[in-house]
């Protein structure tokens, strides 16, 4: 028996566990001190009450026999696929159908387990900072990566990459930068994609909280991107299924490399190793898209969307730089004074009792910065922001 070794390759999950043991630590020595975390990328409001509702009704129609259901299709029920292709896709103009929609129980899975249906010896190209899954999930499997640097040169969206790169994975609005890259920038990787023959995976699961206009909600806004491109979305952010877990999968009809579907192959590997997310929390995902449950989640994002803005304009005035807040609830700042990341959170975390994430926990290109987030509590969030201007 021999073990994978590619896991041996993966840097041990230190950004995390070190975080809380610094925190635990300083808890520890000073049980008086009250600390507000804006770390934890994890929402903190409660399920909107339409999608409650619905999740309620759910769970009572499964406890009678005329109602009951077992084993979901497949690809998910109708009922959430008909709503994701007309609300995500053909209000946006895009044409993406119900049975090129694969329902799942995250992204984060969909990030890690679509990269089976592609071969070992491809190259996978990933920002730098990166959101850990996509780089890790390769390691794992023995994929050689690349590393497109996400500065404040380039504004957070990356060069092309620079050698031949089979398989591009972006995520906008960017985790940790906050960034967001403009319907032309997005352009140039489909067309960079077709020249190629690569596919890129595009994560949008920030996409709810895009606020300006002109910023692409999907890839497919882009020409030729269902030929080239898979889209990845998640319930979690935009309507707090962190904890029910709920996401989808677009993989186009028309993405075919060697002469072959991908839709088709991951359907396959889709009906073979996955049974389905919950009945009940497919009826919870499709009541985020009736009138009541959209209007109620989009109003939890402009509450998150508001402490982001608080960072955002409390920092700027104490002569931080900061980047994102705008279209995604991270603010990506500079650290100041040749601070590195992990100084900058002792000092916070010592001095402040504000507890963030090291930017350097992302990758090379996030050291000298610091991510924090808006779903914190606002009452928090501002004493946060208070105590940081004490400093
Ligand atoms: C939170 C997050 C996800 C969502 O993951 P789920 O498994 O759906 O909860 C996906 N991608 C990024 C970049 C994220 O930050």
């Amino acid at each position: 028996m021999k073990i994978n070794k590619n896991y041996l390759n993966l840097s041990d999950n230190y950004l995390f566990s070190e975080i809380a043991a610094r925190v635990k630590k300083y808890s520890a020595e000073n049980p008086d001190k009250r600390i507000i975390r804006l770390g934890i990328g994890d929402v903190t409001k409660p399920i909107a009450e339409p999608v409650l509702d619905a999740l309620t009704q759910s769970v009572n129609e499964m406890g009678k026999a005329e109602t009951f259901r077992g084993y979901a299709p497949d690809k998910g029920y109708e009922f959430l696929r008909n709503a994701i292709s007309e609300s995500d896709y053909r209000s946006r103009g895009c044409d993406i159908e119900p049975d090129e929609i694969f329902v799942s129980d995250g992204a984060k899975s969909d990030c890690g387990n679509i990269q089976e249906i592609f071969d070992k010896e491809n190259t996978v190209a990933v920002t730098d900072p990166v959101y850990p899954v996509y780089a890790d999930t390769n390691i794992m499997a023995g994929r050689k990566i690349i590393y497109m640097p996400c500065t404040a040169e380039n504004g957070f969206v990356p060069e092309l990459p620079g050698e031949r790169a089979d398989i591009i994975y972006l995520c906008f609005p960017n985790n940790p930068t906050g960034a967001v890259i403009t319907k032309a920038e997005l352009q140039n990787f489909v067309d960079y994609a077709r020249k190629n023959d690569s596919v890129i995976i595009y994560d949008a699961a920030y996409e709810a909280y895009i606020t300006e206009p002109n910023i692409p909600h999907s890839i497919y806004e882009c020409e030729g991107a269902k030929e080239v491109a898979i889209e990845l979305h998640s319930f979690s952010k935009n309507a707090g299924f962190t904890g029910l877990r709920l996401g989808y999968a677009v993989v186009p009809k028309a993405l075919v490399r060697e002469g072959v579907s991908l839709n088709k192959l991951w359907a396959r590997r889709h009906a073979t190793k996955y049974n389905g997310a919950p009945y009940i929390i497919q009826r919870a995902g499709e009541a985020v898209y009736s009138p009541e449950g959209a209007a109620a989640v989009k109003k939890q994002v402009r509450e998150y969307m508001e402490n982001a803005r608080f960072i955002r304009d409390s920092l700027a005035g104490m002569n931080y730089r900061v980047y994102g807040g705008v279209n995604a609830p991270y603010i990506w700042l500079k650290t100041p004074e040749g601070l590195t990341s992990w100084e900058l959170f002792d000092l916070l975390l010592n001095k402040a009792n504000v507890v963030g994430t090291p930017g350097s926990g992302f990758g090379k290109c996030g050291e000298g910065y610091f991510r924090l987030t808006a779903f914190g509590d606002p009452t928090d969030t501002k004493e946060a922001m208070e105590r940081i201007r004490r400093l």
